[in-house]
């Protein structure tokens, strides 16, 4: 009898809209149950229906990934429901901008624990499940502003630097248990995150860009998705960029 190989399960954060959702249809595409983590269950469900309507897996958990305890009891859920978890998108993220001067506490910290703190409880979350089937991908969405910094975003570009040490390090720690880590970091994509930047400021961001165009959310979850894939196998501890050339 050919042995049938079990249906990964994939976990991805900030799946509602964006980057994201994009990712989400793209790892559904190649097979995989994909549970689909944010805020809010109305757009959630929508971009569920969009992957089911394609003929894919896909299911909803509700999660706000600052509530530190709830996302990885949400996770050890997801792992015990369907046996295993074998892929781990931590992509969930926002924004506070402000001149260092000026910046708050609170708006350092709001920006670390989405962005930072909430993934390296999820890796630590998903890793027991992983190890478990010897078997696991991690990939986590950084940005441009951690490796090369920006304007008025210390607590993002400390954020997003900090994706990328968490990164190497489980690279470095799980290599020998058959999971990979890998980081994305995107330059300037035209999401929600992005559309109310002042003019002068997606200006200012074409005209650094090679490409000299803002990248397409979908453009992003390719490179996602390839990480996902079996294809990815020898590939571990890296930072893809996808910014049209931006940190070359
Ligand atoms: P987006 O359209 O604003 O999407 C952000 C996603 O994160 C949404 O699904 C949002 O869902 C979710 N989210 C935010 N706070 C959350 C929380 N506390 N708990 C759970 N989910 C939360 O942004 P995007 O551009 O697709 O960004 C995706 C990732 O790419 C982020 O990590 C971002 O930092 C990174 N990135 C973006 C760009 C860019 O230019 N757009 C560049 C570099 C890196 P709900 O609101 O429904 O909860």
């Amino acid at each position: 009898m050919p042995q049938t190989t079990p249906t990964r399960i994939a976990l991805i954060t900030g799946a509602s809209r964006g980057i994201g959702a994009c990712a989400a249809r793209r790892i559904a595409a190649q097979g995989r149950q994909v549970v689909l983590v944010s805020r809010s269950e109305g757009p959630l469900e929508e971009v569920a229906a969009t992957i089911r309507n394609d003929g894919g897996l896909a299911c909803v958990r509700c999660c706000d990934v600052n509530d530190h305890l709830a996302l990885a009891r949400m996770i050890e859920e997801v792992a015990e429901e369907f046996g295993r978890l074998d892929i781990l998108v931590n992509n969930a993220g926002l924004t506070r901008d402000n001149l260092l001067l000026r910046m708050t506490d609170d708006e350092f910290d709001q920006v670390i624990h989405v962005n930072l703190r909430s993934a390296f409880v999820a890796c630590r979350t998903a890793l027991r499940p992983m190890m478990r089937n010897r078997f696991g991908r991690i990939i986590n969405i950084s940005s441009v502003a951690g490796v090369v910094g920006n304007y008025g975003q210390t607590n993002y570009s400390s954020a997003k630097a900090g994706l990328i040490g968490l990164t190497k390090t489980i690279a470095k720690e799980m290599a020998s248990k058959g999971i990979t880590a890998n980081a994305v970091a995107p330059g300037f994509i035209d999401t929600a995150m992005t559309v109310n930047l002042p003019q002068q400021v997606k200006d200012w961001a074409k005209s650094v860009t090679p490409l000299k165009r803002f990248g397409q959310p979908d453009e992003v979850a390719a490179a996602i998705a390839f990480l996902a894939s079996d294809d990815s196998a020898y590939i571990t501890g890296q930072v893809l960029a996808v910014d049209g050339g931006m940190t070359m």
